[in-house]
Parts: structure tokens; sequence; C-alpha cells
């Protein structure tokens, strides 16, 4: 793995394909065990979880169905705090298993926005699985209950996460780096 560039900024190997895939097979298997019979419906958050998603649902072998969800609340290396209602909700949520899918969980804003909304719908259950976590950046608190990585309080790019759009095309996943 090497550095990358996007737009002014460069980017260092932080997590590379194999132990990325690896953490996600695991994180299926997991899936697979507890919601056997189950029929979860995962909601998707997009963009950056398409490849995470991807990753996992094809890895997850019980019935289960997939649903993707566009919500925003980023521009650049800062978060806005600012939260884009969902749309692409088009599946009845109403005494489902939900495992809702991100790519990573930061300060927590748009999950905290956004599960009032499903939470009035009833679900059976609604569980949080995200690629990674960054504790230390923790505004909302959050029960997540499926992490793949926790990590460092500092900008990640690369498999389906961005820097202003760009940067979502890699197999890996890099980290900011710091003059
Ligand atoms: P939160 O609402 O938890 O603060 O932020 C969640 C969203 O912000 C994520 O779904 C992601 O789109 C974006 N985000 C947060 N941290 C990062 C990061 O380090 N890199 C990238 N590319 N996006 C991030």
């Amino acid at each position: 793995m090497n550095e990358i560039t996007v737009f002014d900024k460069t980017f260092i190997p932080f997590l590379d394909e194999a132990t990325i895939q690896a953490k996600i097979k695991e994180l299926a298997q997991q899936i697979n065990n507890e919601y056997e019979g189950k029929k979860p419906l995962f909601l998707a958050i997009l963009n950056g979880s398409f490849m995470f998603a991807a990753g996992l649902f094809k890895n997850v072998f019980i019935e289960a169905e997939i649903c993707f969800i566009k919500l925003a609340s980023y521009k650049g290396t800062q978060s806005t705090g600012h939260v884009i209602t969902s749309i692409g909700l088009d599946s009845n949520v109403t005494n489902r298993d939900i495992i809702i899918l991100e790519d990573i969980v930061d300060t927590g804003k748009t999950l905290h926005t956004f599960l009032p909304q499903l939470v009035n719908q009833q679900p059976a259950s609604l569980k949080i699985a995200t690629l990674l976590h960054k504790p230390e950046a923790t505004v909302y608190p959050l029960t997540i209950d499926y992490c793949c990585f926790s990590i460092p309080n500092k900008f990640v790019l690369g498999y389906g996460l961005d820097y202003d759009g760009f940067g979502r095309n890699t197999k890996d996943i890099y980290q900011l780096k710091i003059d």
C-alpha cells in the first residue's frame, strides 16, 4: 500500500483489504448465527456504506433483505453537524428485525437524528453495525451493536468513504497524513 493524494490532502495506508475483509466475514458469520430464522432487513446508509454493505451482504447466508437509504451530514473533513432527512426507505420497518449499516460513526449525530424515525415505526428489533467507529469523537452517545474497527479520531478515506466525493474507490482504508 502506498500513500494516495486526493485534492490537496495526502493519505497514508491504515487498514488493508485482507484485514477489512476478514473482519467483515467475521461479522457476517455472527449475524448468520444470531439472526437465523429471523429474515432481517439491512438498512445501508448511503453513500459511504455501499462497499461495506456489499462485503457484508454477500457473506450473509440466512434469508435477508437490504435497502439503501440516503442521509447526509458531512462535507469535507469536518462534520457540518447538519443532517438531511432520509430518502429511499421503501420497505416496511414495522415488526422487522432491522440492522443499520454505517460506514463510520463519528459524532453519532447522523444516527442519533435518524433512529427516532425508525423507532416510531416499531421495528421488532433495531441494531447498528458499523465498519468504523471513532469513540473519541462521540458527541451523541449510541449503542453500537456491531463494530468492525474502533479507530482514532482522524479523518479516513477509501472503501466507500470519501473526501469531497472522491477517494471512495479503493480496497484499502487510508488515514489523513498530518505533516
Ligand atoms: P456522524 O454523524 O457520526 O458525526 O458522522 C457520520 C458520517 O460522517 C459518516 O457516515 C461519514 O459519511 C462521515 N464521516 C465521519 N467521519 C469521517 C471520516 O473520517 N472520513 C470520511 N470520509 N467520512 C466521515
